[in-house]
C-alpha cells in the first residue's frame, strides 16, 4: 500500500495549475485537492501519474457565497465539513447539507473538497482491490492485468462477462442532492471558464465518467437563485453508517404550497449506475398533484426503474433496487408533511 514515486508540484493560481496540466504528458497528470480518494487510489496502484498536481494552495477557489440574486456559489476547495456546518447552507439548501454530513466521516469531511467530491474516481468491488488481488483475477475492463498463469488471458468485465461496458459506479453523496437543486459547474481549460449544468458534467460511463479535459479544472459550483428554500432531503444506504460510500442514496427536492400541492420536485439517485442521475418521471408526477400513498409509491417506482444496481458492491443489486424504492418513498413523505424533520431521521437500511 506504499505510494507509487510522482512529481509534486504546488500551483498558487488557477492559471498556473492549467498551464502545468497542459504541459503534462498525456495522461500522465492527476490534480490532487483534499486527497482523500485519490491517494488511497494511489496506494492500490488504481493509477501510477508521472505528476500529482496539488491545487490546495490555490486560495482563489475557496469559500461559499450567497446572495438572494446570484444564488449559492461554492469554490471547489470548500470542504465538506464548511459547506455542512454553513447557515446558509443548512437554511435554504437542506438537500445538500444533509447529503455532505452523510458522506465517509468527519476525518474525510474535514480534508475533502466539494470538487474531490463530483470528480470521484467511479467504484467497482472489482476494481478497488489491491494490486496483487486485481493480478489473481487477470484484472477488469478499466484496469487490464493479463494474468501470466492463465492459459487463455483476456480482459472481462466480473459484472457483466461478455459486455464491452464499463459499470464501475458513481459513488459520491454530493451529486444527487446538487441536480436536485438544478446546480452548475464551472470549468476552467485553456479556452476560460465555462459553466455548464451539473447533469450533463456526468458521461454514465464508469471508465470515462465525467466530461472534464486532462486540461481543465473544476473551480466551482453554482446553485440558482430559484432552488433556495426547496424541503429536501437525502437518505443513504451503507455499510457501516459512521463512514462508508453509499450503495444506494436517493436526494429529493420539492416545492409545496399552503394547500399542500406539490409546486416543483426533483429526485436524484447515487451509488447505482455509473453517473447520479435525475429520475425523469419525478417531476411530471408529482408536480400540481396532493400527496397520496398511490403517488408515493408511483414516483418510488419510477425510481427504481432509472437505477440499474449490479454486482458492483458487496451488497446485492436486489436490495439496493429495493431500497431506492423503500429511500424515495420515506424521503418524500418527509419533504411532504414533516419538512423540518429531515435532518432528525436515520438513514437506514432496515
Ligand atoms: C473511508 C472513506 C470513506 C468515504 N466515504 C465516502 C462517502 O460516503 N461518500 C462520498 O461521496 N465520498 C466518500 N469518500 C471519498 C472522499 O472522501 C470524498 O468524496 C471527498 O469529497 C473527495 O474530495 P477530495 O478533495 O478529498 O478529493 P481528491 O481525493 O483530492 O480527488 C478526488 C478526484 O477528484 C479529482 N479532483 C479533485 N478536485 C478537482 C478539481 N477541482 N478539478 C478537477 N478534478 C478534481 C482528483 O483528480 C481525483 O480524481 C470516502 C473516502 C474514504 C477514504
Amino acid at each position: 500500500m506504499t505510494l507509487p514515486a510522482f512529481s509534486l508540484v504546488r500551483p498558487q493560481t488557477v492559471a498556473e495549475a492549467l498551464r502545468v496540466l497542459q504541459e503534462a504528458a498525456p495522461g500522465q497528470a492527476k490534480i490532487v485537492a483534499g486527497g482523500t480518494d485519490l491517494i488511497p487510489n494511489l496506494q492500490m496502484k488504481l493509477y501510477a501519474p508521472q505528476l500529482v498536481v496539488d491545487i490546495k494552495g490555490i486560495v482563489a477557489l475557496r469559500g461559499i457565497e450567497w446572495s438572494p440574486r446570484q444564488g449559492l456559489q461554492i469554490g471547489a476547495l470548500t470542504t465538506l465539513a464548511e459547506l455542512e456546518h454553513a447557515p446558509v447552507v443548512r437554511e435554504q439548501f437542506p438537500v445538500l447539507a444533509e447529503a455532505v454530513a452523510a458522506v465517509a466521516g468527519p476525518l474525510q469531511r474535514n480534508m475533502g473538497t466539494i470538487g474531490g467530491n463530483l470528480c470521484l474516481e467511479t467504484r467497482c468491488l472489482w476494481y478497488n482491490q489491491s494490486e496483487f488481488w486485481r493480478r489473481a483475477l487477470g484484472g477488469c475492463l478499466k484496469l487490464p492485468m493479463p494474468n501470466p498463469h492463465a492459459a487463455l488471458s483476456r480482459t472481462i468485465c466480473h459484472v457483466a462477462p461478455g459486455g464491452k461496458f464499463c459499470w464501475a459506479v458513481w459513488s459520491g453523496d454530493s451529486a444527487p442532492a446538487l441536480l436536485t437543486l438544478d446546480a452548475e459547474v464551472e470549468i476552467a481549460g485553456p479556452r476560460g471558464r465555462v459553466r455548464r449544468p451539473l447533469r450533463d458534467f456526468y458521461k454514465n460511463d464508469g471508465m470515462d465518467r465525467i466530461a472534464l479535459g486532462p486540461d481543465e479544472l473544476l473551480t466551482a459550483v453554482h446553485v440558482p437563485a430559484h432552488a433556495a428554500g426547496r424541503r429536501g432531503t437525502y437518505r443513504k444506504l451503507r455499510i457501516r453508517n459512521s463512514i462508508d460510500y453509499p450503495l444506494a442514496g436517493v436526494a429529493v427536492t420539492m416545492e409545496v404550497d399552503r394547500e399542500g400541492i406539490c409546486r416543483a420536485a426533483r429526485v436524484a439517485i447515487a451509488a447505482v449506475n455509473p453517473a447520479p442521475l435525475l429520475v425523469p418521471q419525478a417531476e411530471t408526477l408529482l408536480v400540481g398533484k396532493k400527496a397520496s400513498p398511490e403517488l408515493i409509491e408511483e414516483v418510488a417506482r419510477a425510481t427504481t426503474r432509472t437505477g440499474k444496481p449490479l454486482t458492483t458492491s458487496v451488497s446485492t443489486p436486489e436490495y439496493r433496487r429495493e431500497m431506492l424504492r423503500v429511500f424515495t418513498r420515506r424521503a418524500l413523505q418527509t419533504c411532504w408533511h414533516n419538512p423540518g424533520r429531515a435532518e432528525h431521521e436515520h438513514n437506514s437500511g432496515d
